[in-house]
């Protein structure tokens, strides 16, 4: 008997059912928007993000869990950036404690 590890991919689409559909996903690497490396405005992290698309609006969530409402980024960014989604949570908590953070 052989064992197969699959490794999940870095970026790991998950979506959340609460009051409202969001959508998540980790974004382990640096984040360029316009051009710019995006950096926490709180602490300055600059990766290990969590993507967050929720109505028609993306967040971002640093690892140290300061969110940010990031305007120049929107759902059809987040659908070019995103696989298929592969998990579903019940509430944001648990995503983002699976998720890592
Ligand atoms: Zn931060």
């Amino acid at each position: 008997m052989s064992a197969t590890h699959i490794e999940p991919p870095l970026d790991s689409p998950a979506a959340v059912r609460q009051d409202v559909e969001g959508l998540m996903m980790t974004h382990p690497h640096p984040l360029v928007v316009g051009g710019d490396v995006r950096g926490c405005g709180t602490c300055g992290s600059y990766r290990d993000w969590i993507v967050i698309s929720l109505r028609e609006e993306v967040w971002l969530r640093c690892p140290a869990g300061h969110e940010e409402h990031e305007p120049r980024l929107d759902t059809a960014w987040y659908d070019r950036h995103s696989g298929p989604v592969t998990h579903w949570y019940d509430s944001y908590d648990d995503g983002l404690r699976d998720l890592g953070h």
